[in-house]
């Protein structure tokens, strides 16, 4: 498609799963701002419903759901006079991607919760634009596997995983030799685990570059995000664990790099805003005309890189270790996960306590070899209720 063609073509028609939370409204940002290109056909969100409402209203979508059925009447009752759809319930947030008039989903809602969605939505030929790395590490295999038998592209909204994708265009098939994720460090980045077990959420919430929903926030404090990272990458450009390092860049200019097999290296820069992934992966291959601010050589006179410290932020570890195990060892890294950090954001445990119950859930749950998806299922379960206990001890 040439850019003409792009500029004559009715808006591509987006469901926005999970609108309401940071990505979600920055899509809507995206779209608000170039309505020739793109509309929002679906909105979909947990509980915040008078978000929700405000956005429909402003947006006029096809359908909205809201996941907490104890607010269906009353979003149904506020949008009954503009004529827009409402369900309710997690059955219909997995049934609403089955919608003819969807062009893209945007996977956007945060953890294991976007799972069943995305998968329907692969299953129903959607364009996948994939913000929720979760998806991929608690199923990647039967999720690419999936893409690839119905020839769905999953295009990367996580800034790291856009960036790679931007520097592969073109590649064809040249071969990667070597994948570099940059991280921020995030909030505690130089500290050791004494300053790290007296940390407070509000602490952990306050990230230098970023600002994201709680979870991958607190994941960004506790380098689990990059751990997630890890895995995402590996399923997405079928990378090996060797193949993919991790290198700490606190400004959050580089996005990621490419090392290709001739030692040549291609990095994809700009301001840390994730309205452009977003917007990328909404217009891929092409690139629109935006108003995001331009990076200034001059506000940014050095760019640093540092190793990641590993022994003290021992999530990163940890994830690399599960990805090497494969089976169901990512699922139980990423329910784990999930459980502890809602602990630590409710004031249950202490930041250094989220690593090590994840290493012991790690250690308890069963391996399974070649999981199917109602193995990742249960072990999704039998995680959270291990966690759970671990917690209490
Ligand atoms: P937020 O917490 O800000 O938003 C989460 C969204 O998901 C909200 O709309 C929320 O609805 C909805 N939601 C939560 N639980 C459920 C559920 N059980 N069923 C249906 N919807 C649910 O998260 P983010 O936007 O920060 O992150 C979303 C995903 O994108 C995550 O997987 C994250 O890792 C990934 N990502 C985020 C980045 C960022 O900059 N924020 C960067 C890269 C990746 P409600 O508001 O009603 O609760
Ligand atoms: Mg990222």
């Amino acid at each position: 498609m040439n850019k003409n063609q792009l500029n004559q073509i009715t808006p591509k028609r987006i469901a926005i799963m999970g609108s309401t939370g940071s990505i979600g409204t920055q899509a809507l940002d995206v779209i608000r701002e170039n309505p020739t290109y793109f509309q929002a056909e679906v909105l979909v969100a947990h509980s915040n419903a008078d978000l929700l409402i405000k956005q429909a209203i402003e947006f006029n979508p096809n359908a909205v759901v809201i996941g907490d059925e104890s607010k269906y009447q009353f979003v149904k009752d506020t949008l009954f006079s503009y004529g827009i759809k409402v369900y309710a319930g997690t059955k219909s947030i997995e049934q609403i991607v089955e919608m003819e008039t969807i062009d893209v989903v945007l996977a956007a809602i945060v953890g294991y919760a976007g799972l069943a969605s995305t998968i329907n939505a692969i299953k129903h030929k959607k364009i996948i634009a994939l913000a929720n790395k979760e998806t991929l590490v608690v199923a990647g295999d039967i999720v690419t596997k999936l893409a690839y038998d119905n020839t769905v592209n999953l295009y990367p909204v996580d800034s790291e995983h856009s960036a790679i994708f931007q520097c592969l265009a073109g590649e064809f098939d040249n071969k990667i030799e070597k994948i570099y994720l940059t991280a921020s460090g995030g909030p505690f980045r130089g500290k050791d685990r004494e300053f790290l077990a007296q940390v407070t959420k509000a602490q952990a919430l306050k990230h230098p570059n970023w600002v994201m929903g709680a979870k991958i926030t607190i994941d960004s404090a506790s380098l689990m995000n990059k751990g997630l990272e890890v895995i995402e990458a590996k399923w997405l450009f079928n990378l090996t664990s060797d193949q993919i390092d991790v290198i700490v860049h606190p400004q959050s200019i580089i996005h990621s790099i490419v090392q290709f097999t001739d030692g040549s290296m291609k990095a994809q820069m700009g301001l840390p805003d994730m309205k452009l992934p977003i917007q990328y992966a909404f217009t891929y291959p092409e690139r629109i005309l935006s108003k995001f601010p331009r990076f200034d050589f001059f506000n940014y006179p050095q760019l640093t890189f540092e190793k990641p410290d590993t022994e003290t932020f021992t999530n990163l570890a940890l994830a690399f270790k599960a990805m090497e195990k494969g089976g169901n060892m990512p699922c139980v890294l990423n329910a784990a996960n999930e459980m502890v950090v809602q602990a630590f954001l409710e004031d249950k445990i202490g930041f250094l306590q989220m690593s090590d119950l994840i290493a012991q859930a790690l250690d308890k749950m069963p391996m399974i070899q070649t999981p199917s998806l109602e193995d990742y299922i249960q072990c999704d379960k039998e995680t959270r209720l291990l966690t759970t206990e671990l917690i209490k001890k």
